[in-house]
């Protein structure tokens, strides 16, 4: 018998499942949570500068509004498909429920690679994308943000573009917008701060030193890059980061700050080293610092591990050689249920996605919130209510996971779970 293959849904399904074995629902409700309540996919076509058309597979995925509004960013990758925004969509639905906001759960991908196309043509896909889901969307239907490679830009035409076709003024159609039309303060770092949050958390309780702890980032994005300076101001050393094309260890320390700069300036984390393949040895020699793939710096000596890009990464195949005591998910799915299992018997915590990166959603919330009173709230206000939410959701995965003796994932997975079919049976939907 050969083994059906893995997708990021059906990584989904073996973790839901198994939750779902450990909390009380009803077949129609477990029914009802296998399978996302609608499913829109278009393909969208734009002219591109060089007045050829180009033509894109889009969707939006509408898992679960038991809770509220569908909500959840929008991908482009050229990897982006079905099953993948089908599986983020779920783990919207999960998250939003477990830092217990108004919202269910959703998700868009473009299958597009962001990297080939111009600000123009990023821009034609972005407001064809709004035409294509316009009447699915809506402050109060389905509300979208960024998400690997989309920007507060991106959802600043997304809007514009709702606005247009709708003849509405509805800034809480979209959240993670620029400041300078409708946007929060903090959303920008929203998703890092909300992970540095649990961290601190769990590093104060145990009495840790954060000079003490090293730190390895796979990713330099909005997540990880932010995560990367928040951990450095707070002491922690970064022994290594990385980005698509790889990354760069010092196992005495990398300053995330010089890394931004560079990375700005020449493409890259190692672009203070590195011209593509050509590295300047000498001064790599001389700093102490070494080039790394994705894969080597998964199995870094470290004290803390935090994914922050794409899925399916920790697997069945490197799991048992991680050395991190500790796993932070700022990426959506970074750890497949295989590698759960091999971490869970090495003693290795996770704290899982939708706890771990609920942050940025988080601040979404409070973007739609100042958006539908005209309220503008300050920095000050943001930052504790995040820490507020956070918190609060930790201590009730962690009292689950203590009480029903389940690992973070799964007792984030009831936590949420329990709500949302809590939400299902008030509604009356199912018996
Ligand atoms: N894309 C982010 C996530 O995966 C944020 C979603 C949102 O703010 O709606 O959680």
């Amino acid at each position: 018998m050969t083994a059906k293959k893995s997708t990021p849904y059906t990584r989904f399904k073996t973790i839901l499942e198994e939750v779902l074995t450990k909390i009380e629902v009803s077949p129609a409700e477990r029914k009802m949570l296998n399978e996302p309540q609608a499913i829109h996919r278009e393909e969208i076509t734009i002219k591109k500068d060089d007045g050829k058309k180009a033509t894109f597979p889009a969707f939006r995925v509408q898992f679960n509004n038991a809770r509220g509004p569908y909500k959840g960013g929008i991908r482009y990758h050229q990897d982006a498909d079905l099953d993948e925004v089908k599986a983020l969509a779920a783990l919207m639905a999960i998250k939003t429920a477990v830092v217990d906001i108004p919202f269910g759960g959703g998700k868009g991908g473009v299958q597009c690679n962001p990297k080939d196309l111009s600000k123009r043509e990023l821009q034609e896909v972005s407001r064809a994308y709004v035409r294509a889901f316009a009447k699915h969307l809506g402050p109060d239907i389905d509300c979208p943000a960024p998400d690997v490679n989309t920007t507060p830009d991106i959802m600043a035409w997304m809007r514009d573009e709702y606005e247009k076709i709708t003849n509405t003024y509805a800034p809480a159609m979209i959240t993670g917008k620029p400041l300078a039309y409708g946007g929060s303060l903090g959303r920008d770092t929203a998703t890092a701060r909300g992970g540095f949050f649990i961290l601190q958390e769990l590093v104060e309780r145990d009495a840790l030193d954060p000079s003490e702890l090293r730190v390895v980032i796979q990713g330099f994005g909005n997540a990880g890059g932010h995560m990367a300076e928040l951990l450095h101001g707070a002491g922690y050393t970064i022994v290594a980061v990385s980005d698509s094309h790889g990354g760069i260890y010092n196992a005495e320390g990398l300053d995330p700050v010089r890394i931004e700069k560079y990375k700005r300036k020449n493409g890259t984390v190692a672009g203070e080293y590195c011209t593509g393949s050509v590295c300047d040895l000498e001064r790599m020699k001389m700093d102490g610092v070494k080039r790394i793939t994705n894969e080597e710096l998964l199995e870094l000596p470290c004290d803390i591990l935090i994914p922050a890009a794409l899925d399916n990464v920790i697997t069945a195949d490197n799991a048992k050689n991680i050395r991190a005591k500790l796993i932070l998910e700022l990426a959506n799915g970074p750890t497949t249920p295989e590698a759960d299992a091999i971490l869970a018997k090495k003693k290795v915590k996770v704290i899982p996605d939708v706890l771990a990166n609920a942050g940025g959603v988080t601040v979404s919330y409070f973007e739609w919130v100042q958006g539908r009173s005209g309220e503008q709230w300050t920095a000050e206000r943001i930052d504790h209510d995040l820490k507020r939410v956070m918190l609060a959701a930790f201590r009730d995965v962690r009292r689950t996971a203590y009480r029903e003796k389940m690992t973070y994932r799964e007792a984030a997975f009831a936590v949420g779970l329990r709500r949302i079919v809590a939400a299902m049976r008030a509604r009356g939907w199912v018996n």
